[in-house]
């Protein structure tokens, strides 16, 4: 038996501070009931929950009006997706399919995982006052807790083979994530031919609203037969915020002119949740190379 040293003690506190971080954190967000109409839509989200604050009080909120004026950011997103099994949902606000890990997207000098992707019908964005059929939310994290979320608007058009495996699956009631066996679903062939985008910083079109959220929406629509699209909006047909103010806001910003630090205005995503998370697997971390070291 070894005996219980002050390196050892430091290795325990670490590691539970570290679980008390994750626990704590994910306790303090309980769910609070939210919809797209009545007295628990959009225009009242911000009172339905102190955390919803930023819904009606934030200043970089999304969605937003594109207007035919804003500047086309040229395609520079390194897209690196692979294929990943399906595993759908249906959340009771969308349908989601939940990726596996090891696809991400490059841009600005920064990486983001990519986490899901969902689904609104209208469009939540507008390009000069006209929806889109649908828009689709690919949603992204940097390691740092930073997230990025690319849109992509679909309108009708031909069958679009590459959305076959989502829409042959849609959980028509509210589930939890069903991995389907043997459908993989690849997320580049979602995509446009044409990457260019709109780039501005936003928030999540959801509660809560976080702001810090950094938008790429794509400026070339995707097509979707009408039967792809009724296999959605038979289930959602109006889960989608209407557009925000864009406030003192500007359109392009690029991989030459964004700043490698992070924003002084704008809050993060979770902060408190980042910061917390972050310090606990720090310490624990350490605890556990000074253990090593010393049993080395
Ligand atoms: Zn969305």
């Amino acid at each position: 038996m070894k005996k219980f040293t002050r390196l050892n003690l430091v290795l325990v506190f670490s590691l539970v501070f570290g679980v008390m971080a994750f626990v704590g954190t994910a306790a303090a967000s309980g769910p609070v009931h939210w919809s797209y109409e009545g007295e628990e839509g959009p225009e009242h989200w911000g009172e339905l929950s102190h955390d919803f604050a930023a819904c009606s009080e934030g200043v970089e909120q999304s969605p937003i009006d594109i207007p035919a004026t804003a500047s086309v950011t040229p395609a520079d997103i390194g897209f690196n997706y692979q294929p990943s099994a399906l595993s759908i949902l249906n959340n009771g606000h969308t349908i989601q399919a939940n990726y596996d890990q090891g696809s991400s997207i490059e841009v600005e000098g920064k990486t983001y995982n990519l986490l899901q992707f969902h689904f609104h019908a209208l469009s939540e964005h507008t390009l000069a006052g006209n929806h889109s059929s649908m828009e689709m939310h690919l949603v992204h994290q940097s390691d740092d807790g930073n997230f990025a979320v690319v849109g992509v608007m679909l309108n009708p058009g031909s069958e679009n083979a590459a959305y076959t495996p989502v829409w042959d699956n849609v959980p028509a009631q509210e589930s939890e994530a069903e991995t389907i066996s043997g459908v993989t679903v690849n997320a580049a062939d979602l995509l446009p031919h044409d990457r260019g985008y709109y780039r501005y910083n936003g928030s999540f079109t959801t509660p809560p609203c976080t702001e810090g959220v950094k938008w790429f929406v794509m400026s070339t629509p995707v097509e979707l037969s009408a039967a792809q699209g009724a296999a959605f909006e038979q289930i959602y047909d109006a889960n989608y915020r209407p557009v925000q103010p864009f406030n003192d806001r500007t359109f392009g910003q690029s991989a030459v002119t964004a700043p490698q630090t992070l924003p002084v205005s704008g809050g993060q995503p979770f902060p408190v949740a980042g910061v917390l998370t972050g310090f606990g697997l720090f310490t624990a971390a350490a605890g556990l190379y000074l253990y090593r070291r010393k049993t080395a």
